[in-house]
């Protein structure tokens, strides 16, 4: 049940398992094929030197220290008790499938996690790897995180993406077919993209009826080659209120069951560029629920499907 105009994962935890879940983000060393399997090539246009956004994590330590460590600071913080390991740096399948379930046995071996959320990209994912996520789905909540941002094929070329969108497309139907839960990532203000792309992949989403979305901004960051099209004037980044119409604009065309795990980002405050606006996430996240209620509209309201 929704409490408000969209579908909060957040919510929808607390309901699931009668309290709140927080994740804890793992570096589990992995690198991307995007970049060339080496951490030191630069991939997506917009990729960080941390894999694409992960911030605040004891990069080195195990998979079990990393998680301890969050569980510490979650509980003295919030005073959480359940977690999710939330292996999110990098492109978490590039590794032989052994190598990945020694790492997902021992997230799940640490006390209080309930589940797993594992980011990728959709051409990293074989079917010996399918074969352990669905394993990894019977066995706990999980969740597979397909990184997409885009269904424009030129955006994708632009940002070096490394794949199409048929990529996504079959990787997707594939993770479906075994019953997997999907979140697919998408990026608002992609250089070459106006109103109409964007929201054409809301529409796109909502098709496809994902089960979870998030929703980021574009960050420039520095050292990337973005910030390098930034300073030439060859990328324009989002105005504040831009982005708070388009953000609502998106929700307001997805399937009304997908669950919302992001509604905007925040990049680490030492290394971003542009936009700075976005460092205060909260007021962000207040001007689009104000625009909801403002319009009185919610998710789906202008869902085709
Ligand atoms: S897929 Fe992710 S980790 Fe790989 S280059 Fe792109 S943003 Fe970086």
């Amino acid at each position: 049940m929704r409490s408000g105009p969209y579908n909060l994962f957040s919510e929808h935890l607390k309901q699931r398992f009668g309290q709140r879940v927080h994740k804890i983000s793992v570096d589990a060393g992995f690198s991307c094929p995007n970049r060339g399997g080496s951490r030191n090539n630069p991939g997506c246009i917009f990729c960080g030197g941390e894999g694409s956004g992960a911030t605040g994590i004891a990069r080195g330590a195990s998979i079990r220290a990393q998680l301890e460590d969050g569980r510490e600071v979650m509980i003295r913080k919030y005073k959480a008790k359940r977690f999710l390991a939330y292996f999110q740096s990098y492109t978490n399948t590039f590794a032989p499938p052994e190598t990945l379930a020694a790492c997902f046995d021992e997230a799940l071996a640490v006390p209080d996690v309930i589940g797993l959320a594992v980011a990728t990209r959709p051409d990293c994912l074989g079917e010996a790897t399918f074969d352990l996520l669905e394993r990894c789905h019977h066995r706990t909540y999980f969740w597979l995180e397909l990184g997409l941002q885009s269904i424009h094929d030129r955006t994708l070329r632009l940002i070096r993406r490394g794949h199409d969108y048929a990529a996504f497309l079959r990787a997707f139907h594939a993770a479906k077919a075994r019953g997997l839960r999907v979140c697919v990532h998408v990026i608002l203000g992609l250089p070459g993209e106006g109103r109409e792309e964007m929201l054409a992949t809301a529409a796109e989403m909502a098709r496809l009826q994902v089960d979870g979305i998030k929703i980021h901004l574009l960050h420039v960051l520095e050292g990337t080659e973005l910030a390098r099209m930034y300073r030439t004037g060859e990328v324009r980044i989002l105005e504040r209120d831009e982005y708070i119409r388009l953000a609502v604009d998106f929700v307001e065309r997805l399937h009304p069951a997908t669950l919302i795990q992001r509604l905007t980002g925040d990049g680490p405050r030492e290394l971003l560029l542009a936009p700075r606006w976005s460092l205060d996430k909260w007021e962000i996240l207040n001007a689009i629920n104000e625009t909801f209620r403002r319009r009185g509209s919610y998710q789906g309201q202008l869902c085709g499907f």
